[in-house]
């Protein structure tokens, strides 16, 4: 089946790649003129595990091409997915303004029946507005053309983008006719076939699922963080707190972790927008705002940890950062913990030395060079520094050489945003650790000893 996907981005790419690694012909779109010449040299714009080899491998096979062009992507193609960005407006609703402006390109560009498929999160009656706005410009055309307009919300996450598209916990689908279900099943056959879940349900509720999910895993974040400032309190532990609930069936141990607060071009702004339409429609939305409060004073947990240890002016001290992306695997900067950390440090006099196996340009270009050095050694980024701070929990930050953390530090100080060291190592290994709701129990000790 033909297929264009308007807006290059983690979504847009990711959707096209795979849409043609399931033997479809895909067109990406993009107004970014250099991310597409980019692309038709081979270049990918984004980190993502394994997008480049099935961006290459499609593009060859003549899969998978890309283009500026709305017109030329959207003449044969039945399928025309909307994937652009949907940024917080100034009072946190959903900015719709790309949503609705590629509304009028399809407009514009149409030449018979489409299928319209809303890829990008869009509050609870954006499918209804984009097509009044097509339905609107065709007129204008002084056209007679028929089309539809479907909800097919995302929920890859970044970092396991391609794995998450090609096996989905579930594919939802809201129609409002028998015909644009019929043909999104067929376009999904090749996943359905290998036995992954289609659900079609109406167009408003598919948008609403979207939202759900998202604020049901924001809301389990900000539930662990703030239990586990209780267990600070009460000297008890989040993490044997954790394994106590995440056994439970009906809370499961998924998204139980405590931290320094979710991030990320989704959950924050999702979270926001929700609480809009929820005020919208009179709604109070009294979990939301409450999951949102608990998420921003948990952004800056890691800074009052180290104020109390080292008091509220930090001029001179050098503090290294290990993790700059708003979660691993990933280079993607929205909205991460990292950002106010690092800028709530500097304004206290501090000197950064950063650490990210791949979020360096990012952080560069939106931290810029002011009191940071960044290293692209991770053991440089601890030398003269008083303290280490873990940020993203990368892979190669679990298992550290312990020795060389030590000498290389100026003081063996070690703020675990991540509850990712054991706190009984830690101790025997001489470090002053501080970590997210923890009292110091060793899960492996107690582990061993059941
Ligand atoms: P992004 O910013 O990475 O990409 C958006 C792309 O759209 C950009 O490349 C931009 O140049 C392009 N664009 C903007 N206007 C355009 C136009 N008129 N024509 C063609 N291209 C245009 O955004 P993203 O992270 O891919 O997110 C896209 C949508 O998917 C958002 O609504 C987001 O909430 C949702 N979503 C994102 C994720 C995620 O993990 N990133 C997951 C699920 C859902």
């Amino acid at each position: 089946m033909n297929i264009c996907v308007i807006g290059t981005g983690y979504v847009g790419l990711v959707t096209g790649a795979c849409f043609a690694e399931l033997g479809h012909n895909v067109w990406c779109v993009d107004i970014d003129e250099e991310k597409v010449e980019a692309l038709n040299k081979g270049i990918i714009p984004i980190y993502e595990p394994d997008l480049d080899k099935l961006v290459k491998t499609n593009f060859v096979a003549g899969r998978l091409s890309f283009t500026t062009s709305i017109s030329e992507a959207l003449t044969d193609s039945l399928f025309v997915f909307i994937a652009v960005a949907t940024p917080p407006g100034e009072d946190g609703s959903a900015d719709l303004s790309q949503v609705l402006g590629v509304a009028r390109e399809i407009g514009k560009s149409m030449n018979e029946y489409k299928i319209i498929v809303d890829k990008s999160t869009v509050p609870v009656g954006t499918a209804k507005r984009v097509k009044e706005i097509i339905k609107e410009v065709i007129v204008e055309r002084s056209a007679d053309l028929e089309f539809d307009v479907v909800s097919n919300p995302e929920f890859l996450k970044e970092g396991a983008a391609i794995e998450d598209f090609m096996h989905p916990d579930r594919i939802v689908v809201g129609v409002d006719n028998q015909k644009s279900a019929e043909l999104m099943r067929e376009l999904y056959q090749p996943l359905i076939q290998k036995g992954y879940q289609l659900i079609t349900i109406d167009v408003l509720s598919a948008e609403m699922t979207k939202y759900a999910a998202n604020a049901m895993l924001a809301t389990r974040i900000s539930f662990m963080n703030e239990i586990a400032r209780i267990c600070d309190a009460a000297g008890a532990d989040v993490e044997m707190v954790r394994r106590g609930i995440g056994s439970d069936t009906r809370i499961g141990p998924k998204f139980l972790q405590a931290g320094i607060g979710y991030g990320g071009s989704c959950f924050p702004k999702d979270v926001k927008a929700l609480i809009q339409t929820a005020a919208e429609l009179g709604v109070e939305p009294k979990i939301l705002e409450a999951v949102e409060t608990v998420n921003n004073k948990q952004k800056t947990r890691l800074v009052e940890m180290i104020t109390d240890r080292f008091g509220k002016n930090l001029a001179g001290l050098v503090f290294a950062v290990w993790g700059l992306a708003f979660k691993p695997c990933t280079d993607d900067m929205r909205e991460a913990p990292s950002i106010e950390i690092i800028n709530n440090l500097r304004n206290r006099g501090a000197y950064i030395q950063v650490h990210d196996p791949v979020a360096m340009s990012t952080a560069k270009a939106l931290l810029g060079d002011e009191s940071i050095i960044y290293l692209n050694d991770k053991y440089d980024a601890l030398q003269n520094a008083v303290a280490l701070l873990v940020v993203t929990e990368w892979g190669e930050y679990r298992e550290p050489d312990y020795e060389t953390l030590r000498n290389k530090l100026n003081d063996p100080i070690v703020f675990d945003g991540r509850n990712i060291y054991d706190p009984m190592t830690m101790k025997q290994q001489s470090f002053e650790y501080y970590a997210i709701g923890r009292n110091g129990t060793s899960i492996q000790e107690m582990e061993e000893s059941n």
